[in-house]
């Protein structure tokens, strides 16, 4: 009575299982899962109906669980194919069974239905066993039948895993030999039952325990050995080289190729560290880290890297750690000549400007205690060489001139392109020799098939000052210095100073400052008497006057040049051109017959049409062109002089009297003067007088002045500072006089009174 229970408990609790298989092997996201689930769904019903048949006390009961047992059966064996199929496939070709079985599975399933009417499959009868009643099978012809089907779908089912199982890889095999082991085993379980008579179906444990075999093999079993065997397969055949060392640094493997990357045989194995630590000269730990390194040079250099990890268990603690080393020779060759490339110039292989910087920058930091050089070269005209021979000539001395640097620096400079014709340089000042640098650099001959051409180079220099903060403002320095002697073409070198720095904070004062003085009138005209030959005041030049809130009075020559540099002159000149008008205006208010000079300079020509402007000045003011003088140099004829004649001429057609200022400053030649629409000629003391013989010297102004009376000019002379040279210059013939002997440029209050209180001399 008490095993009828016990087997009637074990029976729930695999149904139970069961249960929880199924459940559990649905969710599972394999493709399996579903049949696992079906299969254990399927497993429940034998067990459930043999339960019911063991504890039946009524025949009708007992039937039932015959009933719900072999239907049951159809049922497993039905997904005991579908689940073989699926279990299969994942290791291979897809092998399905043929679909007519599931149709004999039905019909058997329907012909034991049919029983509850004919009687034909089997029936039910009772047996006393150790005192108690039991229910067993009464098999009739229909049960045979039933027999056949499942037994014939059941053995064709373990033919075809056993097939699986031969053909599989050895690896694999473990995972059929399982399954199909406990499906045979509760196969011959249930058979030896069904010949032992024993009332109680303890084969019913077997289905459970398989339904549980499956479930787990097919969802939660990972092949351990499989996935070794692959990694180490993996390992050791591979192309990196692979070492593995005990926690305490001992190496206990090391595969193929990491023989053959330190050129030892593979018996040696052991010693292949020791090799590897030679090889690349480095010093193995354990940790996490990865470095580079190379071996070989030219042709056989080759790049490695070096990955180092530790291979820790659950608690954390050291397992060991292995090295991985990986030849990157291919990469690092490839990022190698894209750093190259971003780094130095295409046309030269010297560095960019930008990676120089950076260079220059690094090498100053590191070697805080070396006092360095800058240096700014610029190859002059190479427009004009570009232009007349070809970009391809142009390319080729642009290399010819980075030839001569690379052999000229040594390593402790660093030097590049700064672009164009640019070149920059970090010399250390113990190294810096002006001379060599000049010799080397300023004069090369660069010669092309048969084109030959010297290209000519200047050099600015900076002295490097620790304070100064970066690199491109040493350069702007320097390239300060080169500027300073850009239009002077005997010049070489050049120096940043304080001088050149001052003079450069000074352009920039001034220049921010003109307009202002302009406006608050701190820029003005001083007035300086022009003299006729019997010492009367005829008129004079406007000369320009800075009396500045700091820096107070200020001569033309400190503000001038930087002007015409820029081109502000032309505000100046205007606003002088403006005073002169006023003066005029007034004047003419007063009666006064005066005329006043106004100089023009060159620049201004390039910033506006002069006459044009002049005269609606003359016009706006109401006055006589004739009382305004226009100075223009004589420097002016060299650049362009067929332009100042046109212009000279329109000044003429307006009314304006033409003066040439500084005749004898340079240039023009005597012959040209006859060419030139001018009414004046200003002969200055200073550029005539300068021979030590006085008598040459008078000779010479004396037929100049004769010379400008032949054509009809008048003639007026500067720089007069005595009566001796007014009367000798009165004697030549010369009919104007300005200088000090007159006065000096006075304002014009003061020029007024002079002109009141004594207007001759
Ligand atoms: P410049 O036009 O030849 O002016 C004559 C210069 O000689 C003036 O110098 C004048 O002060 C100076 N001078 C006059 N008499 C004597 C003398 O007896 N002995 C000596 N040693 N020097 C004498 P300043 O005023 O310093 O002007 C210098 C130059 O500046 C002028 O030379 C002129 O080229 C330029 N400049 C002056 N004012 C203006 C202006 O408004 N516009 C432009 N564009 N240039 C101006
Ligand atoms: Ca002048
Ligand atoms: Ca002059």
């Amino acid at each position: 009575m008490a095993s009828r229970y016990i087997y009637v408990g074990i029976f729930a609790l695999l149904i139970l299982l069961l249960i929880t298989c199924a459940v559990n092997s649905r969710r599972h996201y394999k493709d399996l899962g579903k049949t696992v689930s079906w299969l254990d769904i399927a497993l429940i019903y034998p067990i459930l109906g043999n339960a019911i048949i063991i504890i039946a006390t009524r025949k009708w009961l007992a039937l039932i669980g015959c009933y719900i047992y072999h239907i049951g059966m159809d049922f497993v064996i039905f997904e005991l194919m579908k689940f073989t199929e699926a279990y299969c496939n994942g290791a291979g070709k897809k092998r399905k069974a043929p679909k007519w079985i599931k149709w004999v599975l039905l019909a058997d399933a329907v012909q034991l239905l049919a029983n509850l009417f004919t009687k034909h499959a089997f029936d039910i009868e009772w047996i006393v066993q150790k005192g108690q009643i039991y229910y067993i099978l009464k098999p009739l012809a229909g049960q045979y039948i039933h027999r056949l089907v499942v037994y014939g779908v059941f053995i064709a089912i373990i033919l075809g895993l056993l097939i699986m199982t031969i053909r599989a890889s050895r690896l694999y095999r473990e995972r059929y030999y399982i399954i199909l082991a406990a499906m045979s085993a509760a196969g011959i379980w249930e058979s030896y039952y069904i010949f032992s008579k024993n009332p109680i179906d303890h084969s019913m444990i077997g289905f459970g325990i398989f339904g549980v075999i499956a479930y787990y093999f097919a969802i939660h079993y990972r092949p351990l050995r499989l996935i070794d065997k692959m990694l180490s397969g993996i390992v050791s055949n591979g192309s990196d080289a692979c070492f593995i060392f005990s926690p305490r640094g001992r190496c206990v493997w090391v595969n193929k190729a990491a023989c053959i990357l330190v050129g030892i045989y593979e018996e040696n194995s052991e010693k292949a560290p020791e090799a590897l630590e030679y090889l690349f000269n480095i010093k193995l730990h354990r940790g996490n880290w990865s470095e580079q390194h190379s071996t070989g040079s030219g042709e056989s250099l080759k790049y490695y890297l070096f990955e180092n990890r530790d291979v820790l268990n659950e608690k954390g603690n050291i397992n060991g750690y292995y090295l991985k080393v990986s030849d990157n020779t291919k990469e690092q060759l490839k990022i190698r000549k894209e750093l190259y490339e971003a780094t130095h110039d295409r046309l030269t292989g010297i560095y960019t400007q930008d990676h120089l910087f950076k260079l220059i920058r690094q090498t100053i930091d590191v070697h805080n205690d070396t006092d360095y050089m800058v240096l700014y070269a610029n190859i002059k005209n190479f427009k004009v060489v570009n232009d007349i021979f070809g970009n391809d000539f142009g390319d080729y001395a642009i290399r010819c001139f980075a030839e001569k640097i690379k052999k000229q620096f040594t390593s402790r400079c660093v030097y590049g392109r700064l672009g164009g014709a640019n070149f920059g340089f970090l010399v250390p000042k113990d190294e810096f020799d002006a001379d060599k640098i000049e010799n080397a650099l300023t004069l090369i001959n660069v010669k092309r098939g048969s084109i030959k051409y010297p290209i000519q180079s200047q050099i600015g220099v900076y002295e490097v000052n620790r304070k100064e903060p970066d690199v491109p403002t040493m350069f702007a320095d320097a390239r300060i210095a080169l500027t300073s002697i850009e239009k002077d073409d005997s010049a070489r070198m050049s120096f940043y100073d304080d001088k050149l720095r001052n003079e450069i904070l000074w352009n920039q004062e001034i220049t921010t400052q003109i307009a202002d003085a302009i406006r608050n009138r701190d820029i003005r005209p001083y007035l300086q008497p022009i003299a006729d030959r019997e010492g009367n005041i005829v008129g004079c030049e406007a000369l320009v006057r800075w009396i500045h809130k700091e820096h107070g009075f200020l001569a033309p020559f400190k503000f001038i040049p930087s002007l015409e540099k820029n081109g502000m002159i032309a505000e100046v000149d205007k606003y002088m051109w403006r005073c002169a008008c006023e003066i005029l205006a007034d004047w003419k208010k007063r009666g006064w017959d005066l005329f006043v000079s106004v100089n023009i300079s060159p620049k201004d020509f390039y910033y506006l049409d002069v006459p044009k402007f002049i005269k609606s000045l003359v016009e706006e003011y109401d006055v006589d062109p004739k009382k305004l003088r226009v100075e223009i140099t004589e420097t002016v004829m060299v650049t362009d002089s067929d332009k100042v004649v046109s212009i000279m001429e329109e000044f003429r057609s307006y009314g304006f009297i033409v003066e040439m200022d500084d005749f004898g400053s340079g240039y023009s030649s005597l012959n040209m003067l006859k060419s030139l629409p001018v009414d004046v000629l200003k002969i200055d003391m200073n550029f005539l007088g300068k021979t030590d013989d006085e008598q040459k010297a008078d000779t010479i102004v004396k037929n100049v002045i004769n010379l400008a009376m032949e054509l009809g000019m008048t003639a007026l002379t500067e720089g007069v500072e005595s009566i001796d040279q007014f009367d000798i210059l009165s004697s030549m013939g010369c009919s104007l006089f300005q200088g000090y002997y007159f006065s000096k440029p006075i304002p014009l209050e003061d020029f007024d009174n002079l002109v009141i209180v004594k207007r001759k001399y």
